[in-house]
């Protein structure tokens, strides 16, 4: 680990846009993976990075706790290898935060991803709330899980749970409870053939 770790210097090679690597998904993963916070696991946020390991963390997520005491001399421990830093070995890593910005990827939905094209610091907000290859559980908590895009017609259409209104007293009930509705609707009775209440008078 620490050896992989210390030999991961590659990233300042200027601009590099992902979607070059279409072709292979897992490059892009690799690549979204070289760029994300190893504590919050998300892409780094205001990378800082320590010079004696090479780690890379957010400026919110690297260890700002010294083992004693609080000096320029403390000593920090890197969380991913145990490497031993002082203050002065961290630094803002202004190249990969240039990187990040500049970075453009593909959607990466599995199993099937969208049109979405953009930049990797709007890719979580993407994947987590506007993909329409998302996956989403049902509003109407019928416990199925839908694409995004598909969801609206679920619920509108095919849902057991949607909303439909008895078409005798026009209650609104969930689709899986009108059969148990008719049997006790008061409509129902009233609307019901004579003869129905002619057999019941005999
Ligand atoms: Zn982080
Ligand atoms: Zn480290
Ligand atoms: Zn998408
Ligand atoms: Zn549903
Ligand atoms: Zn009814």
């Amino acid at each position: 680990m620490s050896e992989a770790r210390g030999m991961d210097t590659g990233y300042s090679t200027g601009r590099a846009n992902l979607y070059r690597d279409r072709s292979s998904a897992l490059m892009t993963s690799t690549e979204i993976s070289r760029l994300s916070c190893p504590n919050c696991k998300k892409i780094l946020r205001d990378p800082r990075q320590v010079t004696v390991c090479g780690c890379r963390f957010c400026a919110g997520c690297i260890d700002q706790r010294p083992a004693q005491g609080c000096s320029a001399e403390s000593v920090y421990t890197c969380a991913v290898d145990g490497a031993k830093y002082k203050r002065r070995d961290v630094r803002k890593d202004r190249g990969c935060q240039r990187e990040i910005e500049f970075l453009e990827v593909d959607c990466p939905t599995q199993p099937r991803p969208c049109l979405w094209r953009g930049k990797l610091t709007d890719m979580e907000h993407h994947v987590s709330e506007e993909c329409p290859k998302r996956l989403r559980e049902c509003d109407l908590k019928c416990g199925g899980k839908y694409l995004a895009e598909e969801l609206e017609q679920h619920m509108a259409r095919d849902c057991h749970r949607r909303p439909v209104p008895c078409q005798y007293c026009k209650q609104q009930l969930p689709m899986k409870d009108l059969q148990d509705h008719y049997m006790g609707c008061d409509r129902l009775l009233e609307c019901a053939p004579t003869a129905n209440k002619l057999e019941v008078k005999n």
